[in-house]
């Protein structure tokens, strides 16, 4: 291959403040001439780079203390919505259902609703034009509210959405010019009931859902390195299905899936990740129940308990160690951090048991269709026609409001 274009993301743990991008230049080309894997050497330019706070959310501290519960007890008050990825989960999804819990459009009686004014000419306005903002207006816009105007900090709309469309294919041989998402970048089928409301964004003006793996034969390889305890020889890059297995292996002790006893023992693997699997299952209705994307009261005891601090704690207090490799694929596969680093409750957010369910039918099943899928034109795509007709300011850093005289922080 003559060129490659390649997108590169959370690659330093999380850090409270992202760092500047010349820092982050900095850190990305010591890394690279460290790594064993990387094809090109020095061979490469860096085109461009965005950084940004990434995942909002509540720590362990936070999670005991209720803190999305206490956002959710004054949601409406002193007529405001609080609505960010931090109050639900750092996905678009969780922020669209998190906003449907709220608004409850399809349901008045739903006891998570807030109270919107009945004027449809009422004032409204909106801090922010980033997903949750341009969500919000337009699920005003939905219930006919023609007041809603939108205040944004930057000069730009979608927040930590960064899609960088390149003019041309690359590599070359490639047919269709390349997408990069440098924010916001998959969906799984857990987002088709969202995408199925925003058809008249994406895929009735030509945005359509691509896959990554499965039919149309892309490889997605995990590096294994520093992941593994050593008990058996593991290559440096394997397939997905292949990490599962081997990260099973690895943890509960079964004969790994190599040598020539590799089929069998491929077939015990699996059938323990099944069963713990259904456990898991069980166990996450019990604890979060049905609503989504979050119960509408703190899942307690669950929450104080030490088994909750991680995901791993939560894993291994189980016994449901045949997981993990499922899991550390099906939750950091987007960036959201490692499962030892990430509290228990936003596992649980994340990986429900649909979720679940779809990442071990893909692993059964890698040829079948396509789990992690991506805009063919990028979710900024999406949010240029949603945000048409919309009313935003830029470049407006609200520091304070005002209600009634009433000056709050
Ligand atoms: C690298 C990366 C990969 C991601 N991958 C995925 C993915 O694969 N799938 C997925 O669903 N999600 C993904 N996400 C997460 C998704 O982008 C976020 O969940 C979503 O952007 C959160 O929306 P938000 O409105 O809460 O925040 P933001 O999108 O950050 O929007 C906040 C907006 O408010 C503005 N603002 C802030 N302060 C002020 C102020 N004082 N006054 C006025 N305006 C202000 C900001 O400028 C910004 O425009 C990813 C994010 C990143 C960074």
């Amino acid at each position: 291959m003559d060129e490659n274009l390649v997108t590169v993301y959370q690659i330093v743990k999380a850090v409270e403040h992202p760092p500047s991008p010349l820092k982050f230049r900095q850190y990305l080309e010591r890394y690279l001439a460290e790594l064993e894997w990387w094809p090109y050497g020095s061979d490469y330019e860096i085109l461009s780079e965005v950084t940004t706070p990434y995942f909002d959310h509540f720590g362990p501290e936070d999670l005991e203390m209720n803190m999305p519960w206490k956002y959710l007890d004054i949601q409406g008050m002193n007529h405001t919505a609080f609505v960010h990825a931090s109050t639900c989960f750092e996905s678009v999804l969780h922020c669209w259902l998190y906003i449907n819990l709220l608004f409850a459009p399809d349901d008045p009686s739903k006891k998570s609703r807030i109270e919107l004014p009945q004027d449809k000419s009422a004032p409204i306005v909106i801090l922010g034009a980033g997903v949750s903002g341009l969500l919000v207006a337009n699920m005003l816009r939905d219930l006919g509210y023609e007041a809603v105007r939108l205040l944004e900090k930057t000069d730009r709309y979608g927040g930590k959405t960064h899609t960088v469309p390149e003019g041309f294919p690359r590599p070359q041989h490639e047919v269709k010019n390349t997408i990069c998402e440098l924010g916001t970048c998959y969906l799984s089928p857990a987002y088709d009931e969202m995408v199925k409301k925003f058809a008249q964004f994406t895929t009735d003006v030509g945005n359509k859902q691509v896959g990554f793996g499965g039919p149309t034969g892309n490889f997605r390889g995990i590096i294994t390195k520093g992941q593994f305890s050593g008990k058996f020889p593991v290559p440096p890059v394997v397939s997905y299905p292949e990490y599962i297995l081997l990260k099973a292996a690895d943890e509960t002790g079964m004969s790994p899936p190599i040598g020539p006893d590799r089929k069998k023992n491929a077939e015990a693997l699996q059938e323990r990740i099944a069963d713990d699997l259904d456990a898991y299952c069980v166990e996450h209705e019990r604890i979060m129940g049905r609503q989504k994307p979050m119960p509408l009261k703190p899942p307690d005891p669950f929450l104080h308990s030490k088994s909750a601090r991680s995901f791993l704690d939560f894993l291994r207090s189980n016994d449901w160690e045949s997981l993990v490799g499922l899991m550390q694929y099906g939750y950091s596969v987007q960036g959201y951090g490692p499962l030892d680093e990430i509290p228990a409750y936003y596992g649980l957010v994340w990986v429900t048991p649909d979720v679940a369910r779809q990442i071990a039918r893909e692993f059964r099943n890698p040829d079948g269709k396509d789990i992690v899928t991506a805009w063919s034109l990028g979710w900024s795509d999406v949010w240029y026609h949603m945000q048409r007709g919309m009313s935003i300011t830029y470049n407006v850093d609200v520091i304070s409001v005002y209600r009634a005289g009433v000056l709050d922080d």
